[in-house]
């Protein structure tokens, strides 16, 4: 990568909307997990892809190996720190981190204690001043069924009440070829009701068009990669309407849909697709660590491949915080902090 642009790309404020908190881990703390537990065999090579591509199948399999790894509240405190410090040293002044809840008889992990672990991290990194605002959803596993979620549910109620703010909604992801989403239907919605936002993972493969249907009905706050949401690659334009009409942005993670074969490419990316209509979209990484990348590689990656200036990459960066959940007054400030650097950078 050429260095002036990556050093652009690094400093530039962003915000990351799309990230799984166990698809993030860097090889540096992978190695450090590895270290902890010995006896499970587990090479460095198997925890991410470092080149070429995988089937969406094959990427799922890698985060059953990290769960083998991280399966202790002590894991799980020091992965969300070194989460956090890793996308603030790359320029990311708000972060929304996603994470399954998982119960881990072994260890005596519960569900609520994994929550409460993440958000202690996040405290901690705020304690420590690091440079980043940090929230949290929670993350429905889809393969896990109808009384899982709603289970779910009722822990991240508990939650945002508990943690003053920092739980601010719920993600719907796992594997897009197991279950139906209909069967979510009555969690999402509860979820909805009682105030929490809604990030859904979306037409992630082809074959989704009538639970893309169901769900856009909610219609949820955000969608994650959308990928075959419009009628070129086997989606509808009814799906667009509904999208374009209600205005839901997109998180769009270029590596991670070229690696799990999703998109045969990335020029043929629908991140041009929705940019060109003007559409809400915000670049994301979706698992830094499983896919090799960094959030500003991703900008990097989406300017020179669609030709994007660095005016059109600040307006990107600057546009994404509309699409956060955080609330109106963090949303003014962090307006300000880009208004700010983006003084500084045109001084240097
Ligand atoms: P965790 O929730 O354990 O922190 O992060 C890993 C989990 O996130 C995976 O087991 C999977 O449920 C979900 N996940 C990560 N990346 C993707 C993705 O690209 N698509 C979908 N649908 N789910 C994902």
């Amino acid at each position: 990568m050429d260095c002036e642009a990556d050093a652009f790309y690094r400093q530039l404020p962003k915000v990351e909307l799309h990230a799984h908190l166990n698809g993030s881990v860097s090889v540096q703390t992978m190695e450090k997990l590895i270290c902890r537990k010995p006896d499970l065999n587990i090479e460095p090579s198997m925890t991410a892809i470092h080149s070429g591509r995988r089937t969406l199948d094959q990427c799922f399999q890698v985060f059953k190996v990290i769960h083998q790894l991280v399966d202790s509240e002590e894991d799980i405190l020091m992965v969300a720190k070194d989460v956090i410090k890793e996308f603030a040293a790359d320029g990311v002044k708000y972060l929304e981190l996603r994470s399954t809840p998982r119960e881990e008889t072994n260890t005596g992990l519960t569900k609520r204690r994994y929550v409460e672990t993440v958000i202690e991290a996040i405290r901690q990194c705020k304690n420590e001043e690091v440079d980043i605002d940090v929230r949290f959803l929670v993350a429905v596993d889809r393969r896990n069924g109808t009384d899982v979620a709603m289970e779910t549910v009722k822990l991240a109620e508990d939650m945002m009440l508990a943690t003053d703010g920092l739980v601010v909604g719920l993600d719907l992801s796992g594997d897009p070829t197991v279950g139906h989403g209909r069967d979510l239907l009555p969690a999402l919605e509860r979820a909805k009701n009682s105030g929490m936002k809604l990030a859904l993972h979306l037409s992630e493969v082809p074959s989704q068009c009538e639970e893309s249907e169901l769900l856009l009905n909610l219609p949820p706050h955000r969608i994650g990669h959308g990928t075959f949401l419009h009628p070129e690659v086997g989606g509808s334009q009814s799906l667009v309407d509904k999208v374009v009409k209600n205005s839901i942005p997109l998180e769009l993670c270029l590596t991670s849909n070229v690696k799990g074969q999703t998109v045969p490419c990335y020029s043929k990316h629908h991140f041009q697709y929705w940019y060109q209509r003007g559409h809400p979209v915000v670049i994301c990484t979706d698992d830094k660590g499983v896919f090799c990348t960094e959030l500003s590689q991703e900008y990097q990656l989406a300017a020179s491949t669609f030709g994007l200036a660095p005016e059109a990459m600040w307006r990107l960066s600057q546009q994404a915080i509309d699409c956060t959940f955080a609330p109106e007054g963090l949303k003014q400030q962090l307006k300000q902090t880009w208004t700010q650097l983006q003084r500084q950078a045109l001084r240097e």
